[in-house]
């Protein structure tokens, strides 16, 4: 950050981390970093943003190649017809089908046309949860960081954040199970996995859109042995910065981690895995209440992603004692069943609210706005998950800010938390207007400058997986 602010926005009204405010002043310096935030200020020359005006949300989950198999896979595939064999299980084995035709090309027209819907969407900054690093049939390729470059290279076309968070795999299954075809791209060993971390953080230093971290996949895929390695490895490269991990996401990974070691999988994690704030556990949706507690005080976040969740049929986060204890979370699209925060916000809550009978389960207390309550939650989370300065218009903040068009029929006469509220529960209608990233406008009037042909580039890709195949992936 440098000190001095280069150029200002105006804002008529803006979310800051104590509450709405009018009249905000925004200094930027030259680097896209807030310096000042000045309430009930004179507009004296500075660039006008009519409309109200919210810090961008982070999401902290993605796999991007998911996106272009996104509803490919809602036909039933149990042999008995019977619907509970249908599963998350058959649906990862279409999953693992679909990675076997992917190329760094597709990889890159496939993420730049989801960062370009995300920006869309108000989310202004991306957790890259990667793990294609190896070639179709398990070769490395000549540069092993290709896929996870090609995932930056999308991000800063579209002009979103990244954290890209390398994937340790490191077997098929528990017990060292071998692992399919499916999963041979993903698998490398400790020592070339730091190999491929370290190469990121240097190809990435002092980038201020791009924070590298890792992701050992989850306690399924990577033994204790292997997680120690790399959590060792890694401390010596970034002590800082973010560590990802999938947890409890089906009751099935509960089950099958009792049976190896005696223990549930989150316990497990608090307990041998110095699970702290720069973790981020995905999904963590299978918990009892000392595990739902534990997570809450380690000051670890919470990775939810409701829409992936109901998709594949999880199950529900234990959401009110979480809050209730104090807990971090944040939201992310993981297989962009749904690119909307919105979405994620607001089925949070009403999973909640259908399986409590009750409503507004997330609000803080009698007459608190249970949307505002999410948004700034899901805000200051994600920010932390993804281990960058986001999340909030403050100074030394990256300045990535969403602007919603208050003359919108959905948005009509509201202000403050109710603003946010009927955004988030009210229609289907997206009032975001324009989004800034890093100082930039990287959308303006609902439209991305490149948007016409990275989706000619993803269609014409989509087409040749569906070729390939013949019936799509
Ligand atoms: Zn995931």
């Amino acid at each position: 950050m440098n000190e001095t602010a280069e150029r200002y926005l105006w804002c008529a009204r803006a979310l800051l981390p104590g509450g709405w405010a009018d009249a905000v002043r925004l200094g930027l310096d030259a680097a896209g970093d807030l310096v000042s935030v000045e309430p009930g200020a004179d507009e004296d020359g500075a660039e006008r943003v009519a409309g109200a005006v919210l810090p961008g949300m982070p999401n902290l989950h993605s796999h991007a190649f998911q996106r272009a198999a996104a509803g490919l896979t809602e036909r039933r595939h149990s042999a008995d017809g019977d619907a509970a064999g249908d599963s998350f299980w058959t649906w990862r084995e279409v999953m693992h089908g679909f990675v076997t035709r992917l190329g760094p090309d597709d990889h890159e027209a496939i993420a730049a046309q989801l960062y370009v819907e995300m920006l869309k969407a108000g989310y202004t900054a991306v957790g890259e949860f990667h793990y294609l690093h190896l070639d179709p049939v398990g070769a490395a390729y000549a540069d092993p960081g290709e896929m996870a470059h090609r995932a930056v290279r999308a991000a800063k076309r579209a002009g979103i954040g990244m954290t890209m968070l390398p994937v340790l795999y490191s077997v098929g299954g528990y017990g060292g199970a071998q692992p399919n075809p499916g999963q041979r791209r993903y698998i490398l060993e400790v020592d070339r996995f730091l190999e491929l971390v370290g190469g990121l953080i240097g190809a990435y230093a002092g980038d201020a859109d791009v924070r590298v971290g890792i992701a050992p996949h989850s306690v399924r895929q990577v033994p204790a042995a292997e997680l120690k390695a790399a959590l060792d490895g890694f401390a010596g490269l970034d002590a800082a910065a973010p560590i990802h991990i999938h947890a409890a996401e089906q009751v099935k990974d509960v089950d099958e981690h009792v049976r190896e070691t005696g223990a549930r999988p989150v316990a497990w994690l608090l307990e041998h895995a110095g699970v702290d704030a720069r973790w981020c556990l995905v999904h963590a949706t299978h918990l009892d209440i000392a595990e739902t507690r534990g997570l809450a005080v380690s000051g670890a976040v919470a990775g939810l992603c409701p829409t992936t969740e109901a998709n594949l049929g999880d199950g529900l986060f234990p959401l009110a004692d979480y809050l209730g204890a104090g807990g971090a979370w944040g939201i992310g699209s993981d297989s962009h069943v749904s690119v909307s925060a919105v979405e994620e916000l607001r089925w949070l809550e009403y999973g909640q609210r259908l399986a409590t009978r009750s409503r507004n389960v997330a609000a803080p207390g009698h007459g608190g706005a249970t949307g505002a309550r999410l948004l700034t939650d899901a805000l200051s989370g994600g920010a932390r998950a993804l281990g960058r300065p986001i999340g909030a218009l403050a100074p030394g903040r990256r300045a990535d800010l969403v602007v919603l068009d208050t003359d919108h029929p959905q948005l009509a006469g509201r202000a403050g938390d109710a603003l946010i509220d009927s955004w988030i529960f009210s229609g289907n209608a997206n009032p975001v207007r324009h989004v800034m990233t890093g100082g930039r406008w990287v959308i303006r009037d609902g439209r991305h400058a490149e948007e016409d042909a990275i989706a000619d580039a993803y269609r014409a890709t989509v087409a040749r997986m569906a070729g390939a195949e013949g019936t799509g992936p």
